[in-house]
């Protein structure tokens, strides 16, 4: 029941590729073109190096011994957060960056929420001497303006998008219309496994290292298979990511924690899988909030990186499989982790992280004491201490 069985451009009935006539021959192309670098070595020589010696990669698998000892059982922690740029969406920008060089493209469109991606695609993009446009709403250019002064830092090119709630959702369709009238020469790196095929598949293989790693660490490490890998779920690729080399493991429960905000029963929140339906945005079939007439309904999270009303639709089929479980924690829970995750392993985790991390601490006692429970740790804290202080919620 791997995702390979489900064939094609779908994963079960999801995903597929709505989207204008105009973009499919780009999507042809770009499909063609993945699997011709992806069965080339000199595509893997290239991406490796990059990803040891400049992202920093294989990225350290952490004992965590005084969250093992609140939770009972022993939690190892997969260090995204010590990638360059913070967060394990370079894994997938530098990827990408390095095939579309190879289509011949020289010219990046990046959408982003939070800026995460956007940093990430504009750091790859000075490496490589590519130029980069970034989409990002207007509302989140204010809410995080410090990264988009760290994207024109870095030489890209960030554009406000003033359409709808002015957030992800909105900087995306725009970076899709954008890309319809210049994929000639342009290459839009999506930032989640989210999208019309190819992109969910190709960025699920270029995020599957984490997953690659994490298992043979925790052979060597643990001695044996985690009983439970745990991963928040915005889009969806950090976990997708940790996900992949385990979903032929029978025995390894595969958990994503959504963001359940001010509450499942609250209309604010971004549990796409937990409480929405399938529906389609950005090109692809997969759960989705929207209200009864079948319009998008904005999500809310705390955490930026999971503020997303849809998920990528292997999430999608596998919570219909029974492939992999989705809960979710709310913005107070996750917000209570944030700070007992630092001061209990000194690593200030992502607010996105620290959803993961939440619902592994209320399940204290789930897990007998020989099994181990692996966590992705996503991405670092420190573009979320300025927010979080600003509440003045904790005294520091
Ligand atoms: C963007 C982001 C996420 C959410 O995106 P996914 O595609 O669901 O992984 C999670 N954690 C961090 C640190 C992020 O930057």
């Amino acid at each position: 029941m791997t995702s390979e069985t489900a064939g094609g451009d779908r994963f079960g009935a999801f995903g597929g590729r709505y989207v204008p006539e105009t973009l499919i021959p780009a999507l042809d192309e770009l499909e063609a073109a993945f699997a011709a670098a992806w069965a080339d070595p000199a595509f893997h020589v290239e991406l490796d190096s990059a990803l040891r010696h400049y992202v920093g990669r294989p990225s350290p698998l952490s004992d965590a011994p005084r969250l093992s000892a609140l939770v009972g059982a022993p939690v190892w922690l997969k260090r995204e957060d010590l990638n360059h740029t913070g967060a394990h969406k370079i894994n997938n920008a530098m990827a990408q960056a390095i095939l579309a060089k190879r289509m011949g493209k020289q010219r990046i469109i990046a959408e982003t929420g939070a800026g995460q991606h956007g940093v990430a695609t504009a750091t790859v993009c000075a490496r490589l001497g590519l130029s980069c446009v970034v989409y990002m709403g207007e509302e989140d250019m204010r809410r995080q303006s410090l990264n988009v002064f760290r994207m024109k830092l870095l030489g890209a090119t960030v554009v406000p998008v003033t359409t709808g709630t002015r957030t992800l959702k909105d900087a995306t369709s725009e970076a899709i219309r954008e890309w319809v009238t210049t994929c000639d020469h342009s290459h839009y790196i999506i930032g989640s496994v989210v999208g019309p095929a190819p992109y969910p598949r190709m960025v699920r293989d270029f995020q599957a290292v984490i997953g690659r790693e994490a298992r043979e660490q925790m052979l060597e490490r643990a001695g044996r298979l985690p009983k439970s890998v745990v991963a928040c779920v915005g889009g969806g690729s950090n976990a997708m990511g940790i996900f992949h080399a385990f979903v032929p493991d029978a025995g390894v429960e595969l958990i994503g924690v959504e963001a359940a905000g001010h509450g499942l029963d609250s209309d604010q929140h971004s549990a796409s899988l937990t409480k929405g339906r399938p529906g389609v945005l950005h090109g692809a079939l997969s759960y989705l909030l929207q209200d009864a007439h079948g319009q998008v309904h904005p999500a809310h999270s705390i955490s930026a990186g999971l503020d997303y009303p849809g998920v990528g639709p292997e999430h999608a089929f596998f919570k219909d499989s029974g492939r992999a479980s989705y809960v979710s924690v709310t913005d107070d829970v996750a917000l209570a982790a944030f700070s007992r995750f630092s001061q209990l392993e000194g690593i200030i985790p992502a607010l996105e992280t620290a959803h993961a991390a939440a619902w592994i601490m209320a399940n204290a006692g789930r897990w007998a004491a020989d099994e181990p429970v692996l966590l992705c740790v996503s991405g670092r804290g420190d573009k979320d201490v300025a927010q979080v202080a600003e509440m003045g919620i904790f005294t520091a």
